[in-house]
């Protein structure tokens, strides 16, 4: 039996951003599974199935794909950017851990992809050139006061700080909530970055600050990074700024 499940990272949107590893994944596999817009950015061709399906069926999703190539199928899910990072990956092995005993003896490989918050600090410089973490500001999947418990937590450890799903029309209110915190722990001059849909057609990138931060636009296809007391701006004249983090600390809190 040949079937096996690839977990594909497609990165940020751009092809060249694309692995090689993860693109020959992609020409071997026979059945394409994932959320529409992922299931779309992989051309069309003779012998593959795809199967595009809603953003909130993850673990349904997954077992879709692990009884698709238990029954000898090639099977690839995608998920943009890393399929580790807040995406498919953990919803794969999810499923296995409390599926088919037979799920755990398949061919299973997870392929990484540029992860949005490593395409939007490439495009600023180097903000997470210190210690920094990632946080996923929804809560769709865990209670918001977990949420708020962790961002405090790596405000006061004063990592930069990547905010993936920051907002949504089911979740407006959030980002300002997470905004207002960090204003209590962060001075208001601490550089903000808004990166958006990186690498696609529609990018945009905005620097501001935490005091200004909470007028800013962003959505579902918006990074925001939270700089830390080592985050550091470089002006041009008429560009964006070049924000790095400094990798050197000098002395404990
Ligand atoms: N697995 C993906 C993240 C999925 S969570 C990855 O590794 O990038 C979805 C969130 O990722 C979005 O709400 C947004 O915060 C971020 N994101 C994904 N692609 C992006 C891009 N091209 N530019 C900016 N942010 C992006």
């Amino acid at each position: 039996m040949t079937g096996g499940v690839a977990i594909v990272g497609l990165g940020p949107g751009d092809p060249t951003l694309l692995t090689e590893s993860a693109r020959n994944a992609l020409d071997r596999a026979q059945d394409l599974i994932g959320y529409f817009p992922y299931v779309a950015r992989v051309p069309e061709r003779e012998g593959l199935v795809r199967h595009a399906s809603d953003n909130r069926v993850e673990v349904d999703r997954a077992r879709h794909a692990l009884t698709l190539a238990a029954s000898g199928r090639r099977v690839a899910v995608v998920s943009g950017g890393d399929p580790g990072v807040f995406a498919m990956a953990a919803a794969v092995f999810e499923a296995v851990e409390h599926g088919e005993p037979g799920w755990r003896d398949l061919a299973i490989t997870v392929e990484p992809g540029i992860t949005a918050m490593l395409a939007a600090a490439a495009r600023l410089g180097a903000p997470l050139g210190g210690d920094f973490c990632a946080l996923s500001l929804s809560d769709n999947l865990k209670p918001w006061p977990v949420v708020t418990a962790r961002l405090e937590a790596v405000l006061r450890a004063d990592l930069v700080i990547a905010l993936y799903n920051p907002i949504s029309s089911a979740r407006p209110w959030q980002l300002g909530a997470a905004f207002a915190l960090a204003a209590t722990v962060r001075a208001p001059d601490t550089p903000v970055m808004f990166a958006r849909a990186i690498s696609r057609p529609d990018e945009a990138i905005r620097v501001t600050t935490l005091a200004e931060a909470a007028g800013a636009p962003a959505d579902m296809a918006t990074v925001v990074i939270i700089g830390a007391s080592g985050t550091r701006l470089i002006s041009r004249e008429g560009r964006t700024p070049f924000v790095y983090t400094l990798r050197s600390v000098a002395s404990a809190p």
